[in-house]
């Protein structure tokens, strides 16, 4: 007959019992013949009298309440025949068989999503492809994050150096704004060798593809038909399960003239070889206003011009007014409630043509920035041969498990239009590799997603000087909700921290449900708001009240003291309390 030995490495056992448990549950597992489980050793080793999904051993040991991830599949007893849904290794990149799958999960894009749902999917024992169409690694190594607060950081330490301190002279920083650009250049080649090219490669159950991806067909209880390249080269995979990972790109209104003016996105904003000596900024959320102070501080003259009454419109009102006067101080000239009705190139010069009510204006600057959001990577998927729904904006519409609407196909990241930041985005590939995989063991129908990605405690930071940073509800959000709310702001210069370090810009706000007493929602503009947003997003995901953050120790000269002190100030004057009382 024949039989694989299957090894897992399990976590969590501390005794003989635990063993048991965890023998009886694998033995259950059909196709299973025997399990010896050493719970000193962490380890179970599983001989099956057929093809066995890891996946479905792995559901068994969690479901007995223990973690388990596969640590190898390769002593086989007996060759194991084809399995539908255990494919043999030559398929991979071979002409297919009918009937048959190169993968169990195939995922389209190798950014903050899609590189997590691989290494979950890889730990679940699963024969796994990612595929990527331009740089490895997506938007958040090479163009998102870590460039832009590399830069970021850049441009406050030059601001820092012509600020002295007392007793320290300030000085005028010579910029060498090509090294700048280089340095981060560098970071940017380092991070995405070590943290996506170097571990996609450390898994050996994990193929790079590279290529454009689009649907073919398939899915919904049958493989799903991806062809990858485009022409001669293309190539054709079928896996059990996919996942749409592609991420979005820089978009731009449909301004009458704005495509002719040669308008700077977020990407190549970051790649000018010289600065411009003004620059308009068309959007006040958080890309435009990071960038824009970024290039401010480089000595660029920077205007923002924004469609809505406020900057960062989700946030909390006050805080939008906080940040507002810290960056007309640090030099930005800032222009709200603005309509932008035109753009033309008049020589060296971009102009926008705005109105605000009745009056018309325009807008003058050496180059344009247009950061007022982004577009789904959804366009050339094949997403429509699939049965993939799309919403109205070109976004991939998902539950809260990721499921699309075919069931054999998840989503997540950017894509899906939920929070666009990357830990949210790998929290979701996560989630849809796991269900993709849980799935594959067994119907394969929208039940057996266990697992649903919870967004109702996402923090968010913007990481302008001083950092903005919120979590939970905003005051008119939570009356708005019916809640009856107690308010309380704490200004920075009664922070001990903010006031030895000579930086007291900013407030802490929380909000309060009146009769439970539970914290709705943290909102800080402060020099590191954006540290502070762990410890507040805990406070609200586990219902913790003011009393609760009030009665925990916070070390003093600490920034966290501000939310203990934020806490304290719904019930006392914080100016009448000594250090630390
Ligand atoms: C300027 C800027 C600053 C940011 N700063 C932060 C920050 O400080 N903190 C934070 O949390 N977030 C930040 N973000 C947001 C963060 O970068 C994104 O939320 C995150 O990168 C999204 O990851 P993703 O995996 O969904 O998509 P992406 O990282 O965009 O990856 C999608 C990948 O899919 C590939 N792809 C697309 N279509 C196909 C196809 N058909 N076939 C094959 N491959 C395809 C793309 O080439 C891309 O590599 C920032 C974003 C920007 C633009």
């Amino acid at each position: 007959m024949a039989g694989s030995t299957i090894k897992l490495n399990v976590q969590g056992m501390t005794c003989l019992d635990c063993s048991r448990h965890i023998t009886q549950a694998l033995e259950k597992v059909p196709g299973v013949s025997a399990a010896r489980v050493d719970y000193r050793a962490g380890v179970a080793e599983v001989e099956a009298t057929q093809s066995v999904p890891p996946a479905s051993l792995i559901t068994a040991v969690e479901r007995a309440g223990y973690k388990a991830t596969v640590a190898s599949t390769g002593a086989s007893v007996e060759p194991a025949p084809p399995s539908p849904k255990s494919p043999p290794a030559e398929s991979y990149g071979e002409p297919l068989a009918a009937g048959n799958a190169d993968f169990d999960l195939l995922i389209i894009g190798t950014g903050g999503a899609g590189v997590a749902a691989a290494i979950q999917a890889v730990g679940m024992g699963g024969k796994v492809a990612i595929v990527e169409s331009n740089t490895l690694g997506g938007t958040c190594v090479n163009v998102g994050c870590i460039p832009s607060k590399n830069l970021i950081e850049a441009a406050s330490r030059y601001q820092a150096s012509s600020q002295g301190f007392p007793g320290i002279a300030p000085c005028s920083p010579a910029l060498d704004w090509n090294t700048v650009l280089e340095s981060k250049n560098s970071l940017v080649a380092e991070l995405r060798q070590s943290k996506y090219a170097d571990v996609i490669a450390s898994y050996p159950g994990l193929a790079l593809i590279e290529g454009r991806a689009r649907f073919t067909g398939g899915g919904n209880g049958s493989p799903v038909v991806v062809a990858v390249g485009a022409g001669k080269g293309s190539r054709t995979y079928r896996a059990w399960k996919v996942l749409i990972a592609t991420g979005t790109r820089p978009w731009a209104p449909p301004i009458p003239g704005l495509d002719a003016v040669g308008a700077l996105n977020s990407t190549t904003v970051m790649e000018l070889t010289e600065l411009p000596a003004s620059l308009l900024v068309l959007g006040g959320s958080a890309v435009g206003l990071e960038l824009g102070q970024t290039f401010a501080r480089f000595g660029v003259k920077v205007t923002i011009v924004e469609l809505a009454p406020r900057l960062l419109p989700v946030e909390d009102e006050s805080i939008s007014g906080e940040l507002e006067e810290h960056l007309r101080a640090d030099g930005l000239e800032i222009h709200t409630g603005i309509e932008t009705t035109r753009a033309e190139r008049n020589g060296d010069e971009v102009v926008l043509h705005v109105k605000q009510g009745g009056l018309k204006g325009t807008f003058r600057a050496a180059s344009l920035l247009v950061a007022v959001g982004r577009r789904a990577n959804t366009d050339d998927l094949g997403h429509d041969t699939v049965g993939v729904t799309l919403t109205n904006r070109g976004f991939v519409e998902v539950a809260a498990t990721m499921r699309t609407s075919n069931t054999d196909i998840f989503s997540a990241g950017d894509v899906t239009g939920g929070p666009g930041y990357v830990y949210v985005a790998a929290a979701g590939g996560r989630i849809a590799a796991e269900n993709a995989m849980r799935s594959l063991a067994s119907t394969g129908t929208s039940s057996d997603d266990p697992r649903e990605l919870d967004l109702s405690t996402v923090p968010n930071v913007t990481f302008t000087s001083p950092q903005v940073g919120s979590v939970g509800l905003t005051e008119a959000k939570a009356r708005e909700l019916g809640h009856h709310v107690q308010v309380a702001v704490l200004r920075l210069d009664q922070v001990p921290r903010a006031l030895v370090s000579g930086n007291t810009r900013g407030i802490v706000k929380m909000v309060a449900d009146t009769a439970s007493g539970k914290l709705l929602g943290i909102h800080a503009v402060a020099p590191v708001a954006g540290e502070l947003m762990g410890e507040a997003a805990m406070a609200i995901r586990f219902g913790l009240t003011a009393r609760d953050v009030a009665g925990t120790l916070h070390p003093y000269l600490t920034w966290a003291e501000s939310l203990k002190l934020a806490a304290q100030a719904f019930t006392m004057d914080i100016s009448k309390l000594s250090c630390c009382a």
